[in-house]
This record gives structure tokens, sequence and C-alpha cells, in this order.
């Protein structure tokens, strides 16, 4: 299954990923993984499989998030996520 889901507002954090031409999250879709883990940080979740979580994910081709990393894309979702997390504490 290929992803359609709109990837509009996150654009400019998927520029910055590491190319994963041929890797192991070949053709995953990276955005995917990066709003993934950003919900994952925003509820401050601690126990998850990555390699699970991405195998889950749809396929893309699309924008910027086409051959980018899904691993560092679920990272930086994650990242943004906890520090989210934090910012919206009291
Ligand atoms: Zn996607």
């Amino acid at each position: 299954m290929a992803c359609n889901k709109d990837h509009t507002k996150i654009q400019d954090y998927m520029k910055d990923l590491p190319i994963d031409q041929g890797g192991v999250g070949r053709h995953k879709c990276a955005a995917c993984a990066f709003e993934r883990g950003y919900e994952l940080g925003r509820q401050m979740i601690e126990n998850f499989n990555i390699g699970e979580t991405i195998s889950n994910l749809e396929e893309s081709q699309a924008q910027n998030q086409r051959h980018k990393s899904p691993h560092a894309a679920f990272a930086m979702g994650y990242f943004l996520g906890v520090r989210d997390y934090y910012a919206a504490k009291p």
C-alpha cells in the first residue's frame, strides 16, 4: 500500500533527513514514521519496537520523504513529541 496522506506540514523536517536508498527502511514513508514517533513521544510512551513500527508503515515515493530514512524520521518525531510533552506541562 502506498501512503496518500497529506504530509505538507512536515515537509521542512523531511528535507534534512538522511537518505536510505536501499537500506532496511527503503520505500517506507518517512513522513508517517515521523508522525508515529511524534505521537509516541508526545504521550511519553516508552515501550515500542522501532523495527515493527517501521515495517507496518505504508510505502511512499512522494515529496521530501522520498527515500529518506524512516528510522531517523521516527527518532526526530519522537524527540519533538517529547519536547512538546514538556512544553505543555504547567
Ligand atoms: Zn505517509
